[in-house]
Protein backbone atom coordinates (compact mmCIF):
# COMPACT_ATOMS: atom_id res chain seq x y z
CA UNK A 1 0.00 0.00 0.00
CA UNK A 2 2.66 2.40 1.00
CA UNK A 3 4.44 1.94 -2.49
CA UNK A 4 1.31 2.85 -4.23
CA UNK A 5 0.94 6.15 -2.00
CA UNK A 6 4.47 6.84 -3.16
CA UNK A 7 3.98 6.30 -6.75
CA UNK A 8 0.69 8.06 -6.76
CA UNK A 9 2.67 11.14 -5.15
CA UNK A 10 5.18 10.91 -7.29
CA UNK A 11 3.17 11.19 -10.68
CA UNK A 12 1.23 13.96 -9.21
CA UNK A 13 4.70 15.80 -8.48
CA UNK A 14 6.14 14.96 -11.90
CA UNK A 15 3.30 16.95 -13.23
CA UNK A 16 4.70 19.98 -11.84
CA UNK A 17 8.34 19.16 -12.89
CA UNK A 18 10.14 21.98 -11.16
CA UNK A 19 13.75 20.85 -10.14
CA UNK A 20 12.83 21.25 -6.10
CA UNK A 21 10.41 18.83 -6.87
CA UNK A 22 12.54 16.29 -8.72
CA UNK A 23 15.10 16.32 -5.51
CA UNK A 24 12.34 15.64 -3.08
CA UNK A 25 10.83 12.76 -5.50
CA UNK A 26 14.04 11.10 -6.04
CA UNK A 27 14.33 10.71 -1.67
CA UNK A 28 10.88 9.90 -1.50
CA UNK A 29 11.55 7.32 -4.33
CA UNK A 30 14.89 5.92 -2.30
CA UNK A 31 13.77 5.95 1.00
CA UNK A 32 10.85 3.34 -0.30
CA UNK A 33 13.08 0.70 -1.56
CA UNK A 34 14.25 -1.77 1.04
CA UNK A 35 18.10 -2.55 1.16
CA UNK A 36 19.24 1.03 0.02
CA UNK A 37 16.83 3.11 1.91
CA UNK A 38 19.42 3.82 4.85
CA UNK A 39 22.28 4.64 2.08
CA UNK A 40 21.46 8.04 1.21
CA UNK A 41 19.19 9.91 3.57
CA UNK A 42 19.88 13.08 5.50
CA UNK A 43 21.52 16.42 4.14
CA UNK A 44 21.98 15.87 0.73
CA UNK A 45 25.67 16.84 0.08
CA UNK A 46 26.86 20.20 -1.46
CA UNK A 47 29.95 19.02 -2.53
CA UNK A 48 31.44 16.75 -5.03
CA UNK A 49 34.15 15.41 -2.58
CA UNK A 50 31.50 14.72 -0.24
CA UNK A 51 30.34 11.83 -2.30
CA UNK A 52 33.99 10.52 -3.15
CA UNK A 53 35.35 7.02 -1.75
CA UNK A 54 38.94 6.08 -1.48
CA UNK A 55 38.39 2.49 0.33
CA UNK A 56 38.42 -0.21 -0.36
CA UNK A 57 40.91 0.17 -3.17
CA UNK A 58 40.29 -2.99 -5.63
CA UNK A 59 43.03 -5.47 -5.84
CA UNK A 60 45.12 -4.82 -8.79
CA UNK A 61 45.05 -7.85 -11.41
CA UNK A 62 47.56 -8.63 -13.96
CA UNK A 63 46.68 -10.73 -17.20
CA UNK A 64 49.09 -13.33 -18.69
CA UNK A 65 50.27 -13.54 -22.06
CA UNK A 66 47.02 -15.82 -22.65
CA UNK A 67 44.86 -12.98 -21.01
CA UNK A 68 44.26 -14.97 -17.95
CA UNK A 69 43.57 -13.20 -14.77
CA UNK A 70 46.89 -13.29 -11.92
CA UNK A 71 44.35 -14.71 -9.60
CA UNK A 72 42.40 -16.97 -11.69
CA UNK A 73 42.87 -20.84 -10.98
CA UNK A 74 43.55 -22.31 -14.42
CA UNK A 75 41.68 -25.44 -15.08
CA UNK A 76 42.97 -26.24 -18.33
CA UNK A 77 45.49 -24.41 -20.27
CA UNK A 78 46.49 -26.77 -23.18
CA UNK A 79 49.25 -28.88 -20.71
CA UNK A 80 46.81 -31.87 -19.02
CA UNK A 81 44.13 -33.02 -17.24
CA UNK A 82 45.62 -32.81 -13.90
CA UNK A 83 42.24 -30.54 -12.78
CA UNK A 84 39.99 -33.18 -14.10
CA UNK A 85 38.70 -36.75 -13.00
CA UNK A 86 35.77 -38.99 -14.67
CA UNK A 87 32.52 -38.24 -12.35
CA UNK A 88 32.09 -42.29 -12.47
CA UNK A 89 34.62 -43.46 -10.59
CA UNK A 90 37.01 -40.50 -9.66
CA UNK A 91 39.47 -41.60 -11.79
CA UNK A 92 42.23 -39.85 -14.13
CA UNK A 93 40.09 -38.14 -17.19
CA UNK A 94 41.26 -39.31 -20.16
CA UNK A 95 39.49 -37.28 -22.75
CA UNK A 96 41.73 -36.02 -25.55
CA UNK A 97 44.28 -32.96 -25.27
CA UNK A 98 45.40 -31.67 -28.42
CA UNK A 99 48.40 -30.47 -29.99
CA UNK A 100 46.74 -27.04 -30.65
CA UNK A 101 46.47 -26.58 -26.75
CA UNK A 102 42.91 -27.97 -26.69
CA UNK A 103 41.30 -31.01 -25.32
CA UNK A 104 38.22 -32.90 -26.86
CA UNK A 105 35.32 -35.26 -25.52
CA UNK A 106 36.33 -38.67 -25.25
CA UNK A 107 33.02 -40.43 -26.82
CA UNK A 108 31.37 -42.78 -24.38
CA UNK A 109 34.16 -42.35 -21.76
CA UNK A 110 31.91 -40.29 -19.60
CA UNK A 111 31.45 -37.00 -17.90
CA UNK A 112 34.73 -35.51 -16.06
CA UNK A 113 34.50 -32.76 -13.11
CA UNK A 114 37.18 -30.66 -11.51
CA UNK A 115 38.96 -32.59 -8.59
CA UNK A 116 38.06 -28.88 -6.78
CA UNK A 117 34.79 -27.41 -5.83
CA UNK A 118 33.82 -24.14 -6.47
CA UNK A 119 31.03 -22.11 -5.20
CA UNK A 120 29.85 -18.38 -6.65
CA UNK A 121 32.56 -17.57 -9.67
CA UNK A 122 33.39 -16.27 -12.96
CA UNK A 123 34.19 -18.98 -15.19
CA UNK A 124 35.93 -18.89 -18.74
CA UNK A 125 35.49 -21.48 -20.84
CA UNK A 126 36.17 -21.36 -25.03
CA UNK A 127 34.52 -24.30 -26.85
CA UNK A 128 33.98 -25.26 -30.39
CA UNK A 129 32.01 -27.92 -32.21
CA UNK A 130 33.62 -30.42 -34.94
CA UNK A 131 33.72 -28.53 -38.91
CA UNK A 132 32.63 -31.46 -40.15
CA UNK A 133 29.03 -31.29 -39.09
CA UNK A 134 27.13 -34.75 -38.63
CA UNK A 135 23.76 -35.77 -36.79
CA UNK A 136 20.97 -33.59 -36.25
CA UNK A 137 19.00 -31.56 -33.23
CA UNK A 138 20.46 -32.40 -29.56
CA UNK A 139 22.69 -35.30 -30.78
CA UNK A 140 24.98 -32.57 -32.94
CA UNK A 141 27.63 -31.35 -30.88
CA UNK A 142 26.09 -31.84 -27.89
CA UNK A 143 28.04 -31.33 -24.36
CA UNK A 144 27.62 -29.12 -21.47
CA UNK A 145 28.68 -27.27 -18.57
CA UNK A 146 27.30 -28.68 -15.31
CA UNK A 147 28.08 -26.07 -12.64
CA UNK A 148 27.98 -27.47 -9.19
CA UNK A 149 27.34 -30.61 -10.96
CA UNK A 150 23.65 -29.59 -11.46
CA UNK A 151 22.77 -26.20 -13.70
CA UNK A 152 23.57 -27.25 -16.88
CA UNK A 153 24.79 -24.49 -19.71
CA UNK A 154 24.12 -26.14 -22.84
CA UNK A 155 27.12 -26.54 -25.51
CA UNK A 156 25.72 -27.99 -29.05
CA UNK A 157 25.76 -26.52 -32.53
CA UNK A 158 22.43 -24.90 -33.44
CA UNK A 159 23.91 -23.33 -36.76
CA UNK A 160 21.21 -24.32 -39.06
CA UNK A 161 20.36 -27.15 -36.72
CA UNK A 162 17.01 -25.85 -34.36
CA UNK A 163 16.24 -27.64 -31.62
CA UNK A 164 13.71 -26.94 -28.21
CA UNK A 165 14.99 -23.30 -27.36
CA UNK A 166 14.81 -24.17 -23.92
CA UNK A 167 17.71 -26.68 -24.59
CA UNK A 168 19.60 -25.15 -27.71
CA UNK A 169 22.91 -23.97 -27.25
CA UNK A 170 23.72 -20.95 -23.93
CA UNK A 171 20.59 -21.99 -22.13
CA UNK A 172 20.07 -23.25 -18.81
CA UNK A 173 18.88 -26.70 -19.89
CA UNK A 174 15.22 -26.90 -19.57
CA UNK A 175 14.70 -23.53 -17.86
CA UNK A 176 15.94 -20.86 -19.40
CA UNK A 177 15.94 -20.09 -23.24
CA UNK A 178 18.70 -17.85 -24.58
CA UNK A 179 18.25 -14.04 -25.23
CA UNK A 180 20.28 -14.81 -28.43
CA UNK A 181 22.12 -16.99 -30.87
CA UNK A 182 25.82 -16.26 -30.84
CA UNK A 183 27.58 -18.94 -31.91
CA UNK A 184 30.51 -18.74 -33.99
CA UNK A 185 30.12 -21.31 -36.99
CA UNK A 186 31.02 -24.97 -36.61
CA UNK A 187 34.04 -25.52 -36.07
CA UNK A 188 35.31 -22.09 -34.54
CA UNK A 189 36.03 -21.30 -31.02
CA UNK A 190 33.45 -19.77 -28.90
CA UNK A 191 34.05 -18.09 -25.57
CA UNK A 192 31.41 -18.35 -22.61
CA UNK A 193 32.19 -16.34 -19.72
CA UNK A 194 29.99 -17.06 -16.86
CA UNK A 195 29.18 -14.77 -13.64
CA UNK A 196 27.36 -17.83 -11.10
CA UNK A 197 25.96 -16.49 -8.09
CA UNK A 198 25.62 -19.97 -6.03
CA UNK A 199 22.30 -21.01 -3.96
CA UNK A 200 22.36 -20.54 -0.12
CA UNK A 201 20.71 -22.89 2.17
CA UNK A 202 19.70 -23.18 6.12
CA UNK A 203 19.94 -26.87 6.58
CA UNK A 204 17.76 -28.01 3.88
CA UNK A 205 16.04 -25.01 3.55
CA UNK A 206 16.96 -23.00 0.27
CA UNK A 207 16.92 -19.43 1.72
CA UNK A 208 18.66 -17.65 -2.00
CA UNK A 209 17.93 -19.05 -5.46
CA UNK A 210 21.54 -19.37 -7.61
CA UNK A 211 21.67 -16.80 -10.29
CA UNK A 212 23.40 -16.91 -13.73
CA UNK A 213 24.90 -14.37 -16.65
CA UNK A 214 26.39 -15.34 -19.40
CA UNK A 215 28.25 -13.38 -22.26
CA UNK A 216 28.58 -15.66 -25.56
CA UNK A 217 31.14 -14.18 -27.28
CA UNK A 218 30.15 -10.98 -25.99
CA UNK A 219 27.17 -11.04 -26.29
CA UNK A 220 24.63 -10.99 -23.54
CA UNK A 221 22.57 -14.18 -23.44
CA UNK A 222 21.92 -15.15 -20.02
CA UNK A 223 20.99 -11.94 -17.60
CA UNK A 224 21.06 -12.46 -14.20
CA UNK A 225 18.66 -15.56 -14.27
CA UNK A 226 17.17 -16.98 -11.62
CA UNK A 227 18.15 -20.80 -11.24
CA UNK A 228 15.17 -22.74 -10.60
CA UNK A 229 17.12 -26.06 -9.04
CA UNK A 230 18.68 -29.01 -10.43
CA UNK A 231 18.46 -29.45 -14.25
CA UNK A 232 16.07 -32.24 -15.16
CA UNK A 233 15.94 -33.85 -18.27
CA UNK A 234 12.83 -35.33 -17.11
CA UNK A 235 10.68 -33.75 -14.72
CA UNK A 236 10.58 -30.27 -13.12
CA UNK A 237 13.67 -28.71 -11.72
CA UNK A 238 14.10 -29.09 -7.84
CA UNK A 239 16.76 -27.68 -5.19
CA UNK A 240 18.79 -29.85 -3.23
CA UNK A 241 20.75 -28.47 -0.31
CA UNK A 242 24.37 -28.69 -1.36
CA UNK A 243 27.67 -26.84 -0.84
CA UNK A 244 30.56 -26.10 -3.21
CA UNK A 245 31.02 -28.55 -6.01
CA UNK A 246 33.13 -29.43 -9.05
CA UNK A 247 32.48 -28.21 -12.57
CA UNK A 248 31.65 -31.19 -15.06
CA UNK A 249 31.73 -31.44 -18.87
CA UNK A 250 29.45 -33.41 -20.53
CA UNK A 251 30.19 -36.38 -22.70
CA UNK A 252 26.77 -36.51 -24.49
CA UNK A 253 27.79 -39.85 -26.08
CA UNK A 254 27.02 -39.38 -29.26
CA UNK A 255 30.39 -38.82 -31.23
CA UNK A 256 29.83 -34.85 -30.39
CA UNK A 257 33.93 -34.21 -30.74
CA UNK A 258 33.30 -31.36 -28.84
CA UNK A 259 36.73 -29.04 -27.83
CA UNK A 260 37.52 -27.25 -24.90
CA UNK A 261 40.43 -24.62 -24.39
CA UNK A 262 41.62 -21.93 -21.93
CA UNK A 263 39.08 -22.89 -18.68
CA UNK A 264 39.79 -20.80 -15.46
CA UNK A 265 37.75 -19.39 -12.77
CA UNK A 266 38.01 -16.58 -10.39
CA UNK A 267 36.31 -17.39 -7.00
CA UNK A 268 33.90 -14.33 -5.75
MG1 LIG B 1 24.29 -31.00 -23.05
Amino acid sequence: MRHHIVIIAVLFMLSGCQEQGKNIIAKEIVSDLEGISQKYVGEEPTTPEATETYEPIPPKIFLNDNYVPSDAIVLFDGSGLEEWVYVSDSSAAQWHVMEDGSMMVKDKSGDIRTKRNFGSMQLHIEWKSPAEVINEGQSRANSGIFIQQRYEIQIMDNNDNATYTNGQVGSVYKQAVPLAMASAPSGEWNTFDIIFEAPEFNGEKLVKPAYVTILHNGVLIQNHFEIEGSVKHVGWPIYEAHGKAPIQLQDHGDNSRVSYRNIWVREL
